[in-house]
């Protein structure tokens, strides 16, 4: 359920690409970065120059892929995919920025994540679109400069407070998307069902947006769990009873909260005392990555108000003791 794309099967996969809007007006949400990226895109056009880089920052399923698609189709140009951890090397780099014609868009995943000796080469690439390339080593050594096509980088990041400043500054537009709510979601969630020619009551489809924890990749998802039920369990149409059924079958409680969320907040009450605790610790008692914790969980537990972070650590609110129904301890915590 955590909407990770490497957790979809070979089919979900196939349905998540005929989901994907692709173009701004196919776009549901983030109305002001949009209009934003439009206005830039329109004007390179017109100006028959590579658009500026871009950054776009803000917690997985939020839609930075999706735009970087919309981007290219948009500037109508091709759109060359990678990753952070996936270029090695500086030559994974050079090899990747030779082969880009003039006006492409490459996307990078997880920008943060770049290894250093290859985020130095990316600078000049950025700025000036070359590249000096060493050859040899030792007393043969000696480099040549390779000059690129104008191109457009689109960097993704869970994480922009990881970015160093010489790489967050060669981005000319930086943007960061936000959770949506859930009249925007079910909007969204309509819009798949008519894809996938499934019958959807509104009201279902809002209590599925309800309870996606504000990301468009986990509404999807639901969506087609929701589907499966309505299948067996029903005559092919998602009614609200047959998305309850679903979502509780599928552990999303009441208010949207997953399971992990649950165990999250749980562990820092009954094991910590509410807190305050580190998040290492609070994901050692998890069995869950510190990373994914910080990225994923806590972003939507602290908008929510769950969670407090405080410079000590993090702090169960007293929402979070009446979500979970267990009083909290008098003068425990705020
Ligand atoms: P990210 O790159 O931020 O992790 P993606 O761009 O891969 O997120 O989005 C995940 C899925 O959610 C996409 O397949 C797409 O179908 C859907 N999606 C994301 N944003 C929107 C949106 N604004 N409108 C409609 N669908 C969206």
């Amino acid at each position: 359920l955590r909407g990770d794309q490497e957790s979809l099967s070979p089919g979900d996969k196939e349905i998540e690409k005929a989901l994907r809007p692709l173009s701004f007006d196919d776009f549901t949400g983030q109305k002001k970065t949009v209009e934003n990226i439009k206005i830039f895109v329109l004007a390179a056009k017109k100006r028959g120059e590579s658009l500026d880089h871009v950054l776009l920052h803000g917690p997985p399923g939020l839609g930075k892929t999706t735009l970087s698609h919309i981007i290219a189709n948009e500037l109508e140009s091709t759109l060359k995919i990678t990753s952070g951890p996936v270029l090695d090397k500086p030559s994974d780099l050079a090899g990747l920025l030779t082969n880009l014609e003039e006006g492409d868009v490459l996307f990078i995943d997880e920008i943060h994540r770049l290894n250093p000796i290859v985020e130095e080469y990316l600078y000049s690439a950025m700025e000036d679109f070359r590249i000096d390339i060493m050859l040899d080593s030792g007393p043969n050594a000696r480099t040549v400069q390779i000059n690129l096509n104008p191109f457009t980088l689109v960097g993704a990041t869970t994480r922009s407070g990881l970015l160093t400043s010489p790489l967050r500054a060669r981005f000319g537009i930086n943007a960061r998307l936000e959770y949506y709510d859930a009249k925007l979601l079910s909007t969204i969630v309509t819009r798949s069902a008519a894809i996938l020619g499934t019958p959807l009551d509104p009201e279902a489809a809002f209590e599925i947006a309800r309870r996606s924890r504000g990301t468009p990749r986990i509404a999807n998802t639901l969506l087609r769990r929701t589907r499966d039920f309505a299948e067996i369990k029903g005559n092919g149409r998602i009614t609200l009873e047959i998305a309850e059924m679903a979502l509780n079958a599928l552990d999303v409680d009441q208010n949207g909260l997953d399971e992990m969320d649950n165990r999250i907040l749980l562990t820092i009450i009954n094991k910590f005392a509410g807190g305050p605790v580190g998040i290492s610790t609070i994901a050692t008692a998890c069995g869950e990555e510190a990373e994914t914790i910080e990225e994923v969980y806590e972003p939507f537990l602290i908008k929510e108000g769950y969670l407090k972070r405080t410079s000590r650590g993090r702090t169960a609110t007293d929402l979070a003791y009446t979500h979970l129904k267990i009083k909290p301890k008098p003068g425990g915590q705020s």
